[in-house]
């Protein structure tokens, strides 16, 4: 039987391909700056084997012009080139990618730098440009190609004149229409916004003409325009330099260019990894609560980056809930990306990405507390509450990850203080550990009900956030001691007599009896109570919920 191959109508594929894998029209430029890279790039791998080429660095660049008389936008690199058969074969085929087979054959050596792929990404010129034409001479070429299309339609090859070996890529950028406009491709400020983002982190430099205004020379009032040549990406991401070399105002310098926040961040955290999954992360926790932290507006997650190549703005995926404080980034080769760039494939990588990060800002936060306390503190006003959120969230699920990072105030410390220096501190005959719950910790000290405790020698954790009571239910028992509200009806220290004498007939048996009734619909039970000092009535509950969860419970939307 004979084997047909599939046939496409690539007029409607490329169309489609075009106009409905990236959500961002402006990635064209991070996509054709990553093949111009590529392109340096081969060069280089290039020259580790062969004697003859020599790499000089400065030689290797890529240039962006934007010319808004013509509406053209110049993209052009000093890389490999193409030769005819190249620009056939690889912007000739839809999804055939000369860099991956690249990367292939290079394998052994260490090719995984390139970023091509899927041999889609050029195409997505066509978004902004009507006419897209490439110039280009390859490496140990006499002669040099133009390949030139309008999209849809095809393309033309024909050979031309270039003097240098590289590719020059002309977009010719698309009219405005009545509801879209593409003049931004034009505007200098908007390309290098668009290359800060993106592709900051490219190897080579990507450079273009600035243009601008100063001061002229020996004058302190005349202004000259001006246009000079300039560098605009970062090239050396910084996670990718040796933690040795870096210091604290490099990383403050970074977390302000990046601008995850306007505060000084508190702590980074860098991380290398080389094991089971190859990453790198810089991450920061800040220094104050962003103002919409708290708020359904707030949006968690790191930027992602495949290669230095930036691919999501917020991955949401790589930080559990009660982490949502922490900025940066995650640069990973590994990732599997989907033909966009935009979505990854397979989240086995990042799943163990995340499971790492979470495990690295808990060590981190372990260690600001056990040695910067009073940064610890600076931090926890911040962000306590969230870690309280996520004990009691999913069913009290991530306990063991944050138990020992929450805090209380303590009775007898008058500060916050760990559930394990509390414990580490009870006399031996203390059963429970104790809490109180109120509004303010001035309150909580005047509450009838923290008399008998305190009168133990007994320290009391106060809470005074909604959700303390709650995080703490959820925690049940640490390091084998039970948690206990001093509004409790059995506090574990009532002596045998005491409990005799409150459940006993007494002599007022008469008097509780007549409350009782009167308050009928109110309470339960009046009776004697042995825990009173100074006050003469108190609360007290024995079910699960105190007397403070069920107000909130109350004043809750159902
Ligand atoms: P990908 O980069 O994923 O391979 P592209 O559609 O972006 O896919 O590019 C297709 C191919 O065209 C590349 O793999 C590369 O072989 C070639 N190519 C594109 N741009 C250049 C360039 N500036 N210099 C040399 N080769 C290029
Ligand atoms: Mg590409």
């Amino acid at each position: 039987m004979e084997k047909k191959q599939f046939q496409a109508e690539s007029k409607r594929l490329l169309e489609m391909m075009i106009n409905s894998i990236y959500t961002q029209r402006e990635i064209f430029l991070r996509e054709l700056l990553s093949n111009a890279s590529d392109a340096i790039d081969k060069i280089y791998y290039k020259a580790l084997t062969d004697e003859k080429l020599v790499f000089d660095k400065d030689s290797y660049f890529v240039k962006v012009v934007a010319d808004k008389e013509n509406r053209t936008l110049t993209i052009s690199d000093t890389g490999i080139g193409m030769t005819k058969e190249d620009l056939e074969n690889n912007l000739g085929i839809i999804a055939k990618s000369g860099s991956l087979a690249f990367k292939k054959e290079n394998e052994a050596k260490d090719g995984h730098d390139i970023i091509g792929q899927f041999g889609v990404g050029f195409y997505s010129a066509f978004m902004v440009a009507d006419v897209v034409t490439v110039t280009s001479k390859a490496l140990g070429e006499d002669g040099a190609y133009k390949w030139e299309s309008t999209g849809a339609d095809g393309y033309t090859i024909v050979p031309c004149e270039k003097d240098s070996i590289g590719t020059e890529i002309v977009l010719k950028i698309k009219e405005n229409s009545e509801d879209e406009s593409f003049d931004e491709y034009l505007e200098e400020y908007r390309l290098k916004a668009i290359i800060k983002k993106y592709s900051d982190f490219i190897k080579y430099p990507i450079k273009m003409d600035i243009t601008g205004k100063r001061l002229q020379e020996g004058s302190e009032s005349e202004f000259e325009d001006y246009q000079e040549e300039q560098i605009v990406n970062s090239m050396v991401p910084i996670w990718k330099k040796n933690k040795s070399e870096l210091t604290p105002e490099d990383y403050e310098k970074f977390y302000a260019e990046k601008r995850y926040g306007f505060d000084k961040p508190i702590k980074h955290i860098h991380i290398s990894a080389d094991g089971a999954v190859v990453y790198n992360a810089i991450l920061f926790i800040p220094g104050s609560i962003p103002f919409d932290y708290y708020t359904k507006e707030f949006e968690k997650g790191l930027e992602l980056y495949s290669n230095g190549v930036l691919i999501m703005d917020k991955c949401s995926d790589l930080l559990p809930d009660y982490f949502s404080f922490v900025k940066g980034m995650v640069d990973s080769e590994d990732l599997s990306l989907n033909i966009s760039r935009e979505l990854l494939q397979h989240d086995r990588q990042l799943k163990l990405i995340a499971k790492n990060i979470k495990n690295k800002i808990k060590s981190q936060l372990q260690s600001l507390l056990k040695d910067e306390r009073e940064t610890y503190d600076q931090f926890y006003k911040s962000f306590g509450r969230q870690l309280k959120f996520g004990i009691y969230s999913d069913y009290g699920s991530h306990k063991d990850v944050l138990q020992d990072l929450v805090m209380f105030y303590s009775s007898k410390e008058k500060k916050l203080v760990t559930l394990d220096e509390y414990v580490s501190r009870m006399p031996e005959d203390q059963k429970y550990i104790y809490y109180a719950s109120g509004e303010t910790n001035e309150r909580i000290e005047k509450l009838p009900q923290t008399e008998m405790v305190a009168d133990k020698g007994y320290e009391i954790l106060y809470f005074t956030d909604d959700i303390d009571e709650f995080a703490i239910k959820m925690i049940m028992q640490y390091k084998e001691k039970e948690f206990k509200s001093v509004s409790s009806g059995d506090l574990g220290i009532e002596s045998e007599e005491d409990n005799k004498a409150e459940n006993e007939e007494n002599d007022n048996k008469e008097l509780f009896e007549h409350m009782q009734n009167l308050l009928a619909d109110k309470v339960k039970k009046v009776k004697e109570s042995k825990r009173l000092r100074s006050h003469p009535v108190c609360f007290s509950t024995d079910g699960e919920l105190t007397i403070e969860m069920e107000k909130i419970l109350k004043s809750m939307p159902n």
